[in-house]
């Protein structure tokens, strides 16, 4: 049995009060994670604040070394974290291995950041004049991640935030804080000098709600559901903070008539039903041009239905379990509503009746005569439900893709290049993949969704964003009393 703790101020802390882990491949009880109290929070906070006056004043080469050896130990930890990933969110061991490395990748990006981190000089109005910006970390950043990709996630936020100068506290999901703690335990191991990095775990409406009220709370990186972010964002504007919203997704993956067929039902697949359909970039609608809908159907629900569902510590696993219970309810009932409006089942859509019942597993399920309107083509289900829509042309696929309130991902398979920019221009998400599946974020790129999938961007520039604030600074070296306004010469 496992047992996590919090991490304030440098030191392991016990709790009072704790709560259950749960393998959701078993539904069997894996270990037990710390429930912060109100006072934990607040003393995370204050020794996060002192902390973050020091760090911020070591020059960010020193600051990016600490996340250099993260680095490193994440890759010699590899094993023992993904199998911790596996059996605490139920991914398979290959999806956890890939999302270690993720980690690892964001962790190299955002230690190069501290020999860059560029600003601008521009020329001055006035003779013997400098003007330039530089930038100066925030303070106490507020880290707020899920569990669908519990290393990956906080990594995006963690790396560059610790980088840039500032000082953490760390809350993942409920169902992940088992590695949410071996992720704190890096920095720790790192060097990272006390305060820096803190770790409080617990359910986010009294945790969260516990960090998120306290004013020395400067910035907050959120990534979960739209309707959490939406109360956050309230409680942002009352601080004026700093926010960046990654939100909820219904991304459409476009079928143009003259796809390669073969490369993108194997996308589909894997955009669709990778992460057990988990993703916050899962291909959730596929929208295809009607002269090749039956064809494109047909394969794709032949090689859905083939996927191999099981424990993802098995080598031979494609597709894990949902995360918890709660999940696959909403799973089960969402079926029954595509069932009420009329779409039609074409694989799935079933409950397991051998001993995958003893874990929280759901087919891959495609539904057919979907019409754009109906829940399960509106709200985000986030499971292994995908819809098949069918567009009388290409200008239809885009007007299909745009209505929905959300715009995180998307993505278009075409071998036609004026097809494939007109895509890129007329989709209204984040991000628009060209003969790539909806997923696959690479961490140079800013990301982040329009609409109600979120505002405020992580990873790439937008990191530097997100995480310093830019300072105008003017350096009169002509020891003159001079107008300090520009006058031109008659
Ligand atoms: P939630 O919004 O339920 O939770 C996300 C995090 O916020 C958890 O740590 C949670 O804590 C915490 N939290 C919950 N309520 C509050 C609150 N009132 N104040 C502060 N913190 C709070 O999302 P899920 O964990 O269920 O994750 C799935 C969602 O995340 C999906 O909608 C998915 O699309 C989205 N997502 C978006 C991504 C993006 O980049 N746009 C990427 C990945 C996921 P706890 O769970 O412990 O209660």
């Amino acid at each position: 049995m496992m047992q996590s703790k919090l991490i304030v101020g440098g030191r392991y802390r016990e709790s009072e009060k704790s709560f259950d882990v749960i393998n959701p491949a078993t539904k069997q009880i894996i270990g037990r994670s710390a429930i912060a109290s109100s006072q934990d929070v607040k003393d995370a906070i204050d020794l996060a604040d002192e902390a973050y006056h020091k760090w911020s004043r070591v020059p960010s080469v020193e600051r990016a070394e600490v996340i250099f050896r993260v680095a490193r130990l994440i890759k010699d930890r590899q094993d023992d974290l993904s199998r911790l990933i596996t059996i605490e969110e139920g991914k398979t061991l290959r999806e956890s291995r890939g999302e270690v490395t993720d980690a690892y990748k964001a962790c190299m990006y955002f230690a190069s950041e501290g020999r860059r981190m560029h600003t601008y000089v521009t020329p001055s109005e006035q003779e013997e004049k400098q003007c330039m910006s530089i930038r100066r970390p925030l303070g106490v950043v507020a880290i707020i991640t899920p569990w669908n990709f519990p290393i990956s996630t906080p990594f995006w936020g963690l790396a560059p935030a610790v980088v840039m100068g500032n000082s953490v506290i760390f809350k993942p999901s409920s169902l992940t804080s088992l590695i949410g703690e071996k992720i704190a335990q890096l920095f720790l191991d790192a060097g990272l000098p006390e305060g820096v990095l803190n770790l409080v775990t617990g359910p986010g409406a009294t945790v969260g709600n516990n960090i998120l009220n306290n004013p020395k709370v400067k910035a907050v990186t959120f990534t979960g559901e739209s309707k959490t972010g939406h109360s956050i964002s309230e409680l942002n504007s009352k601080f004026f903070r700093r926010q960046a919203l990654e939100l909820g997704g219904k991304n459409p993956l476009i079928v143009a008539k003259d796809a390669d067929l073969n490369l993108t039902v194997a996308a589909a697949l894997f955009a669709a039903f990778g992460n057990t359909g988990q993703r916050c970039t899962a291909a959730s609608r596929i929208i295809v041009e009607e002269s090749i809908r039956a064809e494109f159907t047909k394969r794709f629900v032949q090689q859905a239905s083939k996927l191999i569902v099981g424990n993802g510590l098995n080598d031979n696993v494609e597709m894990g379990p949902l995360v918890s219970d709660q999940a696959q309810m909403k799973v089960i009932d969402y079926v029954k509503i595509g069932k009420e409006e009329g779409a039609k089942i074409l694989t799935g859509g079933f409950l397991y009746e051998d001993e995958r019942k003893n874990g929280f597993f759901y087919p891959p399920t495609v539904f057919g005569d979907v019409d754009n309107e109906m829940r399960i083509a509106q709200d985000e289900i986030f499971g292994p439900v995908v819809t098949i829509i069918s567009a009388k042309n290409i200008d239809e696929a885009f007007s299909i893709a745009n209505d929905t309130k959300y715009g995180l991902s998307s993505a278009i398979y075409t071998q036609n290049l004026k097809t494939a920019f007109l895509a890129i221009e007329q989709i209204e998400a984040g991000v628009t993949f060209v003969n790539q599946g909806t997923a696959g974020i690479e961490v140079t790129l800013p990301y982040g969704g329009v609409k109600e999938s979120g505002i405020g961007k992580e990873l790439g520039e937008a990191a530097l964003e997100q995480y310093t604030e830019m300072k105008a600074v003017y350096i009169d070296y002509s020891l003159k009393s001079r107008p300090w306004f520009y006058s031109w010469k008659e």
